[in-house]
């Protein structure tokens, strides 16, 4: 596959290679990013980018579709099977793509929409004020109940009451526990106002069957398809079939011009993957191993926002340890171990310097690490912490991460070039 590459741009080529041998080399614990399979990595590059395609199967604006139509009606049936929704739409770009053109399926700008905010872990597309869904319509907020790093259900009922959202957005990219789906469309129906659900997060969790679904509750699902589910960088949405149309045309034309053809190719492969046991097994694994994570970060002092997890991800308050959560993502990925750092709820801490570090374990899992892995990196974070401003111990930790990488290396096949 690289040849090509090698021949027209060896500048490229080699950064490609860099970039998968820093892939292959390193504990990748954010919790948004995988390993595609191959499979899903071919179909990802293959001659589906060089066709226009907007509209829909049957319904397009170009020439030449007898392929493509059925390519993206095959990814739709796909993704009705593995979710159990009435419809699919696989088209948007991205997951923040999918919410606006939800909103917009649902609502005019203007109108009420009511997230969770981006520093208590919703994303800023839940209506945050610096992303466009912050300033085309009213936004208000909901929080985490920052004694328990949950859901206080009762108090996004009473702001809900009172500021009457159209649109009731559940989701998060940096909750920890298990969302009661049937508790948010509760609150949506007391005001009158429609359920969005964002599993994109969670989407292979939702799959696999180790995560409530929010099909039976939500008017509309929003998920990316590039996190948990381990499909192509893209944004899919769900619905009930009233409103079938309405997404559909707040995707195309609404939001979008042609669809990414190679993506939802990719996207198809990726859903037949989701659906086998093998995928379950994965899934349960995911959260099996940030279970354990969880209890051993704990056991060495680690502070976790809401006290542990329910699913792939984790929220490491710093504070007690004394060090900002940024100092400890550049530590831990000078020792090989890639994180994130993040708000923790009602941090006093800057945005751009928060208290806490978000990991989680849908690559490593992907890997292969199991329960008795989680136990060894839960003592590197333990020995990064220890030693912050020790460069040659982080160095050594550096060669534990190799080691490990080595014993564990990407599947055969999840290898692409
Ligand atoms: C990742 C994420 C998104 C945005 O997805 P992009 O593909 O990066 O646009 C939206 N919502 C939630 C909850 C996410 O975690």
């Amino acid at each position: 596959m690289l040849t090509a590459l090698e021949q027209y741009d060896p500048q490229i080529c080699e950064l490609i290679k860099q970039e998968k041998a820093r892939q292959a080399g390193c504990i990748r614990m954010i919790p948004s990013e995988n390993y595609v399979s191959k499979a899903v990595m071919t179909a990802t590059g293959s001659c589906l980018t060089n066709k226009y395609a907007e509209g829909y199967p049957g319904k397009r604006y170009y020439e030449g579709q007898q392929i493509t139509d059925l390519i993206e009606d095959i990814a739709r049936q796909r993704a009705v099977k593995v979710f159990g929704s009435d419809h699919a739409n696989v088209q948007p770009y991205s997951g923040s793509i999918a919410n606006m053109a939800a909103y917009m399926a649902l609502v005019k700008p203007g109108e009420t929409i009511m997230g969770l905010s981006l520093p208590d872990g919703g994303h800023l597309t839940h209506g945050w004020k610096v992303s466009a869904t912050g300033k085309l319509f009213n936004s208000v907020q909901y929080t985490v109940n920052p004694e328990t790093g949950r859901f206080d259900y009762d108090q996004i009922a009473e702001l809900a009451k009172k500021n009457k959202p159209k649109i009731i957005i559940s989701g998060a990219t940096a909750y920890t526990r298990e969302i009661d789906f049937k508790a948010f469309s509760e609150i949506a129906k007391s005001v009158g106002a429609y359920l969005i659900s964002d599993i994109a997060h969670i989407a292979g969790l939702v799959v696999g069957g180790v995560h409530q679904s929010p099909v039976p509750y939500a008017d509309i699902v929003s998920t990316t398809t590039h996190k948990t589910l381990r499909g192509p960088r893209g944004g899919m949405l769900l619905c009930k079939d009233e409103h079938k149309i309405a997404v559909d045309r707040a995707v195309f034309p609404g939001m979008q011009g042609g669809p990414h053809l190679h993506t939802i190719t990719a996207l198809a492969v990726a859903l037949a993957e989701a659906d086998t046991p093998e995928f379950k097994l994965y899934a349960k694994q995911v959260v099996s191993n940030a279970g354990v994570l969880a209890e051993k970060l704990m056991e060495y002092g680690f502070e976790l926002v809401s006290g542990g997890t329910d699913n792939h991800l984790i929220l490491i308050d710093m504070r007690n340890k004394g060090i900002p959560g940024k100092k400890m993502a550049k530590a831990l990925d000078r020792a090989g171990i890639v994180t994130n750092c993040n708000t923790v709820p009602a941090d006093p801490a800057p945005p751009f310097n928060p208290s806490g570090v978000r990991i989680g374990t849908p690559a490593v899992t992907t890997r292969g690490m199991k329960e008795e892995q989680m136990i060894e990196i839960a003592k590197l974070y333990k020995e990064v912490a220890e030693n912050i401003d020790d460069t040659e111990t982080i160095e050594k930790i550096g060669k534990k991460v190799k080691l490990l990488c080595s014993e564990f290396p990407i599947p055969d096949h999840f290898i692409v070039s």
